[in-house]
């Protein structure tokens, strides 16, 4: 069996979800198929901009629940003839008179709690699932509908829920055994704790129910559609340059979608690879591309560096001063205090001085960070010990990502030597031992700069070169050499 995913934009409209259905129907004839969807495109942040609406006693949130209605009234017309529409009509109508009802006591009560939010945003795709799957059947294609809230079991840990993988992988197989149609439809991100209340699985989270259920069942693959054509080897807003990763390992997925690659939801990646079942990204408009395949080893196709990656919005806080040197304990109080406020830790470099620690977090929580650490350390810094916390914003890490590049020499330094003749500054780097990801912090308005000069070094130069010579010489070889890809080519240089 096969698991195939559709995210939000391919669902958008009725238009595109007959590019769904066409896609499945090909696809299906080959194997089972279990298809998991997201909300329409935008609905659930529409759902949840309602939500907030209404608890800051904003009544603006009746026209977003209006707009709700009237995309799933138009999306039913459009795709279901009109002998069939009238029960999904009325389950669109039903929806909608729910979610008025809770929007209704939030705005009285002026709260809103993760649980409240969770139960809103499920509507999304428990409703556009039902919808495509009518859609399905309106077009003669044989489809079943099943809810993941009776698949998928969680912790009560609401807006980001934990899965209990032993009683889902147990839910999950028993439905499918039971059933024999040959296409299930089940909506993504949702499911219920242990209470049967509603809980979602995170933004983005579609993505990882279908894994989860790849998962449960050892699907042969799992095939992610969105609406680009695969992973690429940096950001196309930033450099014109990017193209399409051909094949890349788990490993190399997951550093890049953490370091800012929306194309997949990071968590996704490791139900699939502990059974090392293949994942396909692939683009709903157009189908025939090949996309990115990600599986246990990528072809070491000579690739050094797999991808650029980059995530803005991080602040450097450095915890400084003669007192730290040759004293443990500093850190384990430096990362309780940022523990203790919830704050994540994206990078982190001590250099062997010990004279000062710098961790790179989300610029959103400096000012927790500065106040819980400065008085973590009001002591310290009372006897001038250490310096209070120092906090740096407007800064970016900008990432090479890539498993072959642990044991190559050199990497780091054609890094570190092309940002530097394009005068991008570098604040702090890490690389863990694993050598897959080297980081560097730097200024905000130098990340384009940066990618554009790092894509050229790592992904470009053997390219002109090859084109040189081509162009040059004209030969047999040249032309031999033109009609491979620039990742073959890469493999001639390295
Ligand atoms: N609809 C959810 C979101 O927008 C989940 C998903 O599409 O993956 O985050």
């Amino acid at each position: 069996m096969q698991v195939l995913k559709f995210g939000g934009t391919s669902v958008a409209n009725a238009e595109n979800i007959k590019k769904v259905i066409e896609i499945v129907k090909q696809s299906s004839q080959k194997d089972k198929t279990i298809v998991v969807v997201s909300a329409l495109g935008g609905v659930t942040d529409l759902l949840l901009n309602a939500a907030s609406l209404s608890e800051t006693g904003n009544e603006l949130y009746k026209e977003k629940l209006s707009e709700f209605e009237q995309r799933h009234l138009e999306a039913v017309k459009q795709l279901i003839p009109v002998a069939q529409q009238s029960q999904l009509l009325s389950l669109v109508k039903k929806s909608c008179n729910e979610l008025e009802d809770i929007c209704n006591g939030i705005f009285l009560l002026g709260e809103l709690t993760a649980r409240s939010k969770d139960r809103i945003s499920s509507y999304g795709e428990w409703i556009s699932s039902q919808i495509i799957a009518a859609a399905f059947n309106a077009n003669k294609v044989d489809a079943v509908w099943k809810d993941a809230k009776e698949l998928i079991v969680t912790n009560s840990a609401f807006t980001a829920a934990e899965v209990d993988f032993k009683e889902t992988d147990s839910k999950i197989n028993g439905y499918y055994n039971s059933q024999s149609a040959s296409i299930i439809i089940i909506p993504g991100f949702i499911a219920t704790d242990k209470n049967g209340v509603t809980t979602t699985l995170g933004r983005g989270g579609s993505d990882y129910t279908a894994a989860i259920i790849a998962s449960a069942l050892n699907a042969k693959a799992l095939e992610v559609w969105t609406d680009v054509s695969g992973m690429m080897t940096a950001d196309p807003r930033l450099t014109n340059n990017a193209r399409i990763i051909p094949n890349i390992s788990y490993q190399e997925a997951m550093e890049l979608s953490h370091f800012g690659a929306k194309v997949i939801y990071p968590p996704t990646i490791q139900p699939v690879m502990n059974k090392a079942i293949p994942v396909w990204i692939k683009n709903t408009f157009a189908p025939t591309d090949t996309g990115t395949l990600i599986e246990s080893t990528s072809s070491s196709n000579g690739n050094i560096v797999r991808g650029i990656s980059s995530i803005n919005n991080i602040a450097l806080i450095s915890l400084e001063g003669s007192g730290m040197v040759g004293i443990p304990g500093f850190s384990k109080r430096l990362f309780e205090a940022l523990s203790s406020e919830k704050i994540n830790v994206i990078l982190i470099t001590q250099s062997s001085s010990e004279h000062s620690i710098c961790v790179g977090i989300d610029s959103k929580d400096a000012g927790k960070a500065k106040h819980s650490i400065d008085i973590a350390f009001a002591n310290e810094i009372a006897l001038q010990k250490v310096e209070p916390l120092k906090v740096e914003a407007d800064l970016s890490i900008v990432a090479l990502v890539g498993e072959n590049m642990k044991n190559h020499t050199g990497i780091s330094g054609r890094m570190f030597g092309a940002m530097g003749r394009n005068g991008v500054n570098i604040r702090a780097i890490a690389q863990g031992s694993s050598e897959k990801n080297i980081s560097t912090v730097i200024a905000t308005k130098n990340v384009k700069k940066a990618i554009n000069v790092l894509h050229e070094e790592f992904f470009e130069t053997t390219f002109k070169l090859v084109n040189l010579f081509i162009s040059g010489t004209g030969n047999v070889g040249g032309k031999l050499l033109a009609q491979l890809n620039p990742q073959a080519i890469f493999y001639k240089k390295e």
